[in-house]
């Protein structure tokens, strides 16, 4: 059993920018050079997340709308009077859609549909400089 641990960067412009990070996440995979076992890709902050979604312009439209309607930006959300920095939807959207995504590895890939793709969510009200760790576990 072997571990190899990468840290991906990369900026974000915030207020539900979603990103497509599936060739990173591959690349680590390849470069990590196991064949069989499990990548965990984990968001390194509590207002972004990380799921699959197939990668399109629609989508990317109808997730941000969804989610407007779900956890509104514009509600009087305690963490906001906590700290002033008007993003507790951001808090809220991340913990719901979850901060980590766990894949097999088969034959040395990912075991992701054609139409299945890893993506970052930020949901923080401004552009962000952000990080994500990919581990790979396996033989
Ligand atoms: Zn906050």
């Amino acid at each position: 059993m072997t571990t190899y641990t990468k840290e991906i960067g990369f900026s974000t412009q915030g207020d539900d920018d979603v990103i497509d990070i599936t060739p990173d996440v591959e690349s680590a995979v390849k470069k990590a050079g196991l064949k069989n076992g499990q990548a965990t890709v984990f968001v390194i902050g509590s207002t972004a997340a990380i799921t699959t979604i197939e990668y399109e312009s629609g989508l990317k439209h109808d997730i941000k709308e969804l989610l407007d309607e779900l956890i509104p930006k514009k509600r009087n959300w305690r963490h906001n009077s906590t700290w002033g920095d008007g993003n507790g939807h951001a808090h809220l959207r991340a913990s719901i859609i979850g901060p980590s995504l766990t894949m097999p590895v088969v034959s040395g890939s990912l075991t992701l549909g054609t139409w299945q793709q890893i993506v970052y969510i930020d949901f923080d009200n401004r552009p962000r400089s952000r990080k994500v760790v990919v581990q790979i576990v396996g033989d």
